[in-house]
Formats: C-alpha cells, structure tokens, sequence
C-alpha cells in the first residue's frame, strides 16, 4: 500500500468470531494498510447468538482514547473507517473524531457505513438517524449504506434504478464523493443488486453488479465489505469499478469458502448454525490479497 497508510477503524469487537473489527482489520492488514482499532464494544460473540456477554465503551471512554493518540503525535491517519455505533452520545462523538482527525490530516479519507438496520427493520436506536444525516454524512467521503439505510437516510424508497440514482445524488449533495448501495433487492431471489456512484469535479461514473445469491444468512458482511472498499479504493486510484469488482470478487469466494465448510462441519443431517457461518477468515487470505476477476461490473 506503500508509506503511510494507516487506518483507524471504530468497531466492534468480539472475541470469537467475525465482526466489526475482527472482519475489517486482518483483510486491511493483508492489504497492506497499518491499522489501529478503537473497539465501540467488546462481546464474546456477535448478537445473533442465544447469548452475548461484555461491555459497551461510551463516548467518555472513546475521546479518553483519542486524548492519548493526541497527547503522542499518533493521531494522524489516511483513512478512517466506522461502522456500527450503538448510541447517541457515541455517535456524537464520533463526529468530533472525524472533524480533529480532518484537522490533523486535511486528506483523511472518511469510510462511513451507516450501520441502522436492514430489511425493513432498525437495529439502533431511532434517535441515531438524524444525527448520521445532519452531522455524519455530509462528513463522509466514501459510505455504504444498504437498500434500507440508504432509504432511510435520504427519505426515498428505492423501487427501480431510478429510484436508487436519485438515492445516490441526494449523498452527493451532501457532499459524498462515492456512494456504495452495498446491496439491493432490485434482483432476484438468486441474485442481489449493488449500485454505485461516484463524482469529482469532472465527472460522475454510475453503475451496477449483479451479486449471486447464496443460500444462507451471514454476519459481518457488511463489515468486510465496507473495509475491502476501502482497501481497493486507495490500491485502484478511486477507480469505482475495479474497486466494487475486487470487493465483490473477495467476498463471493470467502462466503463460498464460509458455506462449503460449514456444511461440512455440520454433516448432511444438521441445520447450519451461526457458528458454522462464521466467515472463513484466516482461510481467504490468498482471496484477499488476490480477487479472482469473475463478477464485473456494468457501468450506466
Ligand atoms: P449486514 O446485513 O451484514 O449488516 P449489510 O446489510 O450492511 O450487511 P449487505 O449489503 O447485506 O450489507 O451485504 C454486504 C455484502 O455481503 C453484499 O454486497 C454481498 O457481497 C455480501 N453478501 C451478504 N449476504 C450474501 C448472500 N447471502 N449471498 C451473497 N452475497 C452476500
Ligand atoms: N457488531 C456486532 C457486535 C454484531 O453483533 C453484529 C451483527 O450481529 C455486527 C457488528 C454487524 O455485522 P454485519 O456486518 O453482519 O452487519
Ligand atoms: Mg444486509
Ligand atoms: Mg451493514
């Protein structure tokens, strides 16, 4: 990745298994990026178990850290990449990070994904979204948001791909360079859609990916994806299509990877659990560092 790229990523963590920052940061570190975790919450394990234990870092905890990257001169980063945050006065604070880091490094490349929910459902409080679309947003360079949260982040329901390029320049005018609808139902039952777009002062480049749909429910995704983009982004030069394409590639293979060895963990007779599907991670580290060129791209 060469010189001084250094990620911060604020993050879950948990102890077994794969999201938040344990699904972003090996794939960045395999990308070669330097990366330094913040953990918004450490749990034994992601909450789509029957049971999780740990703690919450709130917004005190959190600017007590930066306090210390601070007081040492290590506060400055190439990019910063944030996923999900549970509570208000977290997110608040997270803006304020944003800002004293584009201070340090006038440069910083902020990676938003708006985590909220999915499929019609919130998973955060309610009281987060105002405070992602008046305060978040507009300081976001690059954010990926699925069908959902892009819906509800611009007040527009997507229903074509009309629909979601009107979605995607409502972020650009809120001054996000390149959107990433990381998902949407404007497929198949064995196929999802994402759609990106991307502007500077010249140009604007639109497009599409077909996305073969596996027939299982994963956890992290989100998260990995969001950490790939950002990885091949920097590697491609802001190239938006080689950058979605790499992203997308890596994924299929490790999701491919994650269901042919969970199936095989679980034996013919047994229903696949959410242990089984924990993403293949260590396993992928060839796939990481070298996409295979099987999913392209359409540009509109
Ligand atoms: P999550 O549901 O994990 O929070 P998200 O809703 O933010 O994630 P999605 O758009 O659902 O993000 O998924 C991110 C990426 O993960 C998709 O672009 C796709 O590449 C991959 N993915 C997730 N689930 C599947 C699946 N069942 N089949 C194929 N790809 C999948
Ligand atoms: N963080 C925690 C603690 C979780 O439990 C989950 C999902 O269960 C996630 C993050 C998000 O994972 P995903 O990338 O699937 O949205
Ligand atoms: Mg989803
Ligand atoms: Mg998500």
């Amino acid at each position: 990745a060469g010189a001084n790229v250094r990620v911060l990523s604020i993050q879950s963590h948990v102890v077994s298994g794969y999201v938040g920052n344990k699904s972003a940061c090996f794939p960045l570190q395999v990308l070669g990026f330097e990366v330094d975790t913040i953990n918004s919450v450490q749990f034994s394990n992601h909450t789509g178990y029957k049971n999780f234990t740990g703690q919450v870092l709130d917004d005190t905890q959190l600017d007590d850290l930066v306090d210390g990257l601070k007081t040492n001169g290590i506060d400055h980063y190439s990019h910063l990449l944030t996923g999900y945050i549970g509570s208000r006065s977290f997110l608040r604070k997270v803006k304020s990070v944003v800002e004293h880091l584009k201070t340090v490094n006038p440069n910083l490349i902020y990676v938003c994904d708006p985590v909220m929910g999915d499929h019609g459902k919130m998973y955060v409080p309610e009281e987060l979204l105002p405070v992602y679309r008046e305060h978040i947003v507009p300081l976001a360079d690059i954010i990926t948001p699925n069908q959902y949260e892009a819906e509800l982040l611009s007040g527009k329901k997507i229903r074509n791909e009309g629909d979601a390029a009107e979605v995607m320049e409502w972020f650009h005018h809120q001054g996000v360079k390149t959107v990433v609808l990381s998902s949407t139902e404007l497929g198949s039952e064995n196929k999802l859609v994402g759609m990106a777009s991307s502007m500077n002062n010249r140009s604007k480049t639109r497009l599409q990916v077909h996305i073969p749909r596996l027939p299982a429910n994963f956890t992290g995704t989100g998260d990995l994806f969001a950490a790939l983009l950002l990885g091949w982004m920097h590697h491609t030069h802001n190239n938006l299509k080689k950058a979605v394409e790499n992203t997308l590639n890596t994924m299929q293979t490790i999701l491919h990877r994650t269901l042919d060895m969970a199936r095989s963990e679980a034996g013919p007779d047994s229903s696949l659990t959410v242990k089984h599907l924990e993403l293949k991670m260590v396993q992928s580290l060839d796939d990481i560092r070298n996409p295979e060129a099987k999913i392209k791209a359409t540009i509109l």
